[in-house]
């Protein structure tokens, strides 16, 4: 089972299916080495089951008149289903997933297999533009919109976070078809036959995020050389099946925050992670 095969599989399955799954689909140790690459691959421990979620640094470009970036040149409404416009009568995005830009991208990235649904699943739980973030304020505090100045008129999502992540019988929204988050969503143009997927894409989100926020910790803490803060990395991020190249990408371009986070990583050297892997 190659690389792309298993990235393929995962988005097909809504961006994310349990390692057991995969295992059963190929070799365990195929299996095992693909998903630790980081780049592509995070792991995740859900209802006691260990849960691969599908990553990417692929994003669409914003621009209508672009002169050269990285990112998919392709208009997001075609991406999420389909574009009232066509490209002769007004939209100024393009509708070729196949461009030479493209595919060169797609390329880079390993997505070259994917077809349009299973790159929408991708990028819609990687890709901030794609959908309204849910409001922190409206989960917090009382009253019908907690904290939320805005109410009904709020453009972020209001829906229940606890319900996303289980069972809730709170008095927040649990359900998107509800009209706040029915009218934020049709404001953002995500189409309906994308309702029933939601719940999905926004726990993989929270997966993803909370992995950044995770490696960063990391490698700050490995910096100072805290190692009491060490011991108490969640189960989830296991660097235990990390192999060579991706304990190599820890240091590499490819973390933007890394660069960022110049200051407090400047101590940071490679002898430091090569005791503690
Ligand atoms: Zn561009
Ligand atoms: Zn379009
Ligand atoms: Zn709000
Ligand atoms: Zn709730």
């Amino acid at each position: 089972m190659s690389e792309s095969a298993v990235l393929k599989l995962i988005c097909a399955n809504q961006g994310s299916i349990r390692v057991a799954e995969l295992e059963a689909n190929g070799c365990f140790d195929d299996v095992r080495r693909i998903i630790s690459n980081r780049e592509k691959f995070v792991c995740c421990r859900s209802g006691g089951e260990q849960k691969v979620v599908a990553k990417t640094e692929l994003r669409l470009c914003k621009a209508k008149v672009c002169q050269g970036c990285n990112n998919l040149h392709l208009c997001r409404k075609f991406l999420l289903g389909s574009c009232p416009f066509s490209q002769s009568s007004g939209c100024q995005f393009s509708h070729h997933l196949t461009s030479d830009h493209n595919m060169k991208m797609l390329g880079q990235h390993g997505l070259q297999d994917l077809d349009r649904t299973e790159l929408c699943m991708l990028l819609l739980q990687n890709d901030n533009f794609l959908l309204p973030p849910i409001c922190f304020h409206y989960n917090n505090g009382g009253g019908p919109f907690g904290w939320c100045q805005d109410g009904d008129s709020c453009t972020k999502l209001h829906i229940c976070e606890k319900h996303l992540q289980g069972y809730c019988q709170c008095h927040r929204a649990h359900d998107f078809h509800d009209p706040q988050p029915l009218k934020t969503l049709q404001a953002r143009g995500v189409p309906s036959w994308l309702f029933g997927f939601l719940k999905t894409v926004y726990i993989n989100k929270r997966v993803l995020r909370s992995h950044d926020d995770d490696l960063q910790q990391h490698l700050q803490t490995f910096s100072t050389g805290d190692t009491r803060a060490a011991a108490n990395y969640p189960d989830d991020f296991d660097f235990g099946i990390m192999n060579i190249s991706t304990k190599n990408q820890l240091k590499s371009d490819n973390y933007p925050w890394y660069k960022t986070q110049g200051g407090n990583c400047s101590s940071y050297s490679k002898s430091q992670f090569k005791g503690t892997f």
